[in-house]
């Protein structure tokens, strides 16, 4: 019998050095080779007609590849930023979801729709705010400081999850923080450290922040930003609060995946400079035809390394590895049902406050956009 050798998943945040500094370069990612038109064509055919039989829906965030983006939309599936994904995985009639995204995605559908069936394109596909967020380790924190109101980010496991009075997304988080605060609330939040202190800075609210960061995020540089800025001084800026603070302080617009996309089209400016994953630009340019979108600059003599903005984890996601979903129900979502029922009440809670309150999701998102819109 052959024994099959597991590449163990090397990950660099645990080395981070003093200044928070860490590498995209270092993070392992298997992302699917490319596909020749007639080979994508046919997977593409054989998708649609499966996801037909099998009664599936394609649900895929902003970040992944262009041709998943547009398959989903094309069968009646969905793209979307996290809070979103969540609400049409629980929302939609199928049997079976498959979830193009990273792995606490496919988690929080199983979460909240147990009777479902769900499926990755490839388990490893993770987020190193996940990674970075270990759940015994998050014990410790939370139980150093009971008083506190414990909110997590949508891009933690389900463990993790699970010791949470509220989970947010970038697309709710400054509304919900915000009532917390207006509750007489103290808060715990982990573990994206910079959307946790841009939070702070727009709420005010007293916030003890784990040291997480997303390591696409974290490579944008504000130096370059500045010199790109000057060569395009009618352009718009729009960052993702992920960012390090200086490169939101260079923003027009800070916001969520959908906050961005929707200031490009609701936008004036015939040019945006956009500081995500470079995923969201298939999402912009199809939504936005005629405006010109450059990449902020993620490297340059501030850069600690060359980076191309773009999650590694999102990159697994493959034509193929969602055809293997269908064929051999292969990367199947598992919550063990404690765990699932503990983390099931603080997503339930954010999805309850965005449906009841679209007018404080609505003042929020002007705290979001700086210089433009109401204040
Ligand atoms: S882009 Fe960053 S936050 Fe999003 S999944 Fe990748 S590592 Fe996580």
């Amino acid at each position: 019998m052959s024994s099959v050798t597991i590449q163990p998943q090397s990950y660099d945040y645990p080395a981070q050095n003093a200044a928070g500094i860490t590498c995209t370069a270092q993070a392992w990612a298997n992302v699917p080779p490319p596909l020749q038109a007639t080979e994508k064509a046919a997977i593409v055919s054989r998708i649609k007609q499966l996801l037909k039989e099998k009664d599936a829906a394609l649900v895929a965030h902003y970040y992944v590849d262009g041709d998943i983006q547009d398959l989903a939309l094309e069968t009646g599936g969905y793209v979307a930023d996290s809070l979103e994904m969540a609400r049409f995985g629980k929302n939609h009639s199928a049997k079976n979801l498959i979830v193009a995204g990273v792995r606490f995605m496919g988690e929080t559908a199983k979460i909240l729709s147990p009777e479902k069936r769900v499926f990755m394109p490839d388990l490893d596909a993770t987020c190193s705010l996940d990674l970075g967020c270990d759940a015994k380790d998050f014990a410790k924190f939370r139980a150093l400081h009971p008083d506190r109101v414990v909110v997590v980010y949508a891009n933690t496991s389900a463990a993790v999850k699970a010791q949470a009075d509220w989970m947010v997304t970038s697309s709710c988080a400054l509304a919900i923080v915000h009532q917390l605060k207006l509750d007489g609330k103290k808060i715990l939040w982990a573990p994206d450290r910079h959307l946790g202190r841009y939070i702070q800075e727009q709420t005010g609210a007293d916030m003890l922040l784990w040291n997480g960061a997303c390591i696409v995020h974290d490579e944008f540089r504000a130096v370059e930003l500045e010199l790109l800025k000057a060569s395009h001084p009618h352009a718009m800026v729009l960052v993702h609060p992920e960012s390090p603070q200086a490169v939101v302080d260079l923003a027009d617009v800070v916001g969520s995946t959908s906050a961005m996309i929707k200031a490009v089209v609701d936008g004036t400016a015939t040019e945006y400079i956009v500081a995500t994953d470079k995923g969201i630009l298939h999402r912009m340019r199809q939504l936005a035809p005629n405006k010109k979108l450059i990449e902020a600059p993620t490297a340059g003599n501030s850069a600690t390394c060359k980076s191309c903005a773009h999650c590694p984890w999102m990159a697994m996601n493959g034509l193929q590895g969602i055809l293997n979903c269908l064929e051999t129900s292969s990367g199947e979502i598992f919550v063990a049902e404690p765990i699932r029922l503990k983390a099931l009440t603080c997503i339930e809670r954010m999805l309850d406050f965005t449906k009841n309150h679209p007018d404080l999701l609505a003042k929020a998102q002007h705290g979001f956009v700086k210089n433009i819109g109401a204040a």
